[in-house]
């Protein structure tokens, strides 16, 4: 049975609404099993549940039952993973809507792996293993000419070697970008967003889920690229900056 998809797209009203109708239920039952199950899909409030369960294991009224899940679905609802407008309450619905069929406990999804989660991401790692071979700043541009900023760093990477994302985030798009060849770019969350440039490869669509070091491309020499290597940038509301520092100030050694 759906039991966190369900949950997350379920908002707090709907879930009292579920509760009233179990209460309901509940008033005509005593069946202790019954209650027994139901509060075993609440292990975000053991506590309460333990009360309830003692409830139970005394043949208590429906009606007192009722009450007590409430409280025990009360005590859920402020720890359950927060992944956006509509989704609080997730941690309550889950009994709610489980039931006495529930086989186990039911995790709150945790907000990173919400769809479009957009969460700084806060564990970065090198992209690829190769030396760093063009810094970030002013440069004549190896195949223009033209004397301009270099707005990533480049790192040296064979062709063909993996390119791995540098911090968890989602893929915002995969594809051909220009001078920039083949490229890669991940939404981290508050502004923040890597590119991965010049690939032979793309691994990943838009809209995908990449955790840190995730292989996303292949490394190549497409677009303006005298040879095989990496221009990874960071970006600030769309603003590159600095690789290197920033990568430093996430714990990187680069
Ligand atoms: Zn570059």
């Amino acid at each position: 049975m759906e039991t966190s998809a369900v949950g997350a797209s379920t908002g707090m009203s709907n879930v009292m609404a579920r509760i009233s109708g179990i209460q309901s239920q509940l008033a005509m039952l005593s069946r202790p099993t019954v209650a027994a199950t139901v509060v075993s899909a609440s292990p975000a409030a053991p506590s309460a549940a333990a009360g309830t369960a003692s409830f139970a294991g005394r043949s208590s009224s429906g009606a007192q039952f009722a009450a007590a899940l409430q409280s025990a679905v009360s005590a859920a609802a402020p720890t359950g993973g927060v992944a956006g407008p509509g989704a609080t309450g997730s941690a309550a619905t889950a009994p709610v809507t489980t039931g006495p069929v529930a086989p186990g406990p039911v995790a709150p999804a945790p907000a990173a792996t919400a769809p479009g989660a957009t969460t700084a991401a806060d564990a970065w790692t090198r992209p690829v293993d190769g030396r760093v071979t063009s810094k970030f700043g002013m440069r004549t541009h190896p195949v223009t000419g033209v004397y301009k900023l270099h707005t990533g760093t480049d790192f040296s990477a064979p062709m063909g070697s993996s390119i791995g994302a540098a911090s968890s985030g989602v893929v915002k798009s995969a594809g051909w970008q220009g001078g920039y060849g083949n490229t890669v770019v991940i939404d981290h969350g508050d502004g923040i967003t890597t590119m991965y440039a010049h690939a032979s490869e793309l691994l990943v669509k838009p809209g995908q889920r990449v955790e840190p070091g995730d292989t996303v491309a292949k490394a190549g020499s497409t677009g303006l690229s005298t040879g095989p290597h990496l221009h990874f940038e960071v970006r600030e509301d769309n603003k590159p900056v600095d690789p290197q520092p920033w990568l430093r100030k996430h714990g990187v050694t680069v």
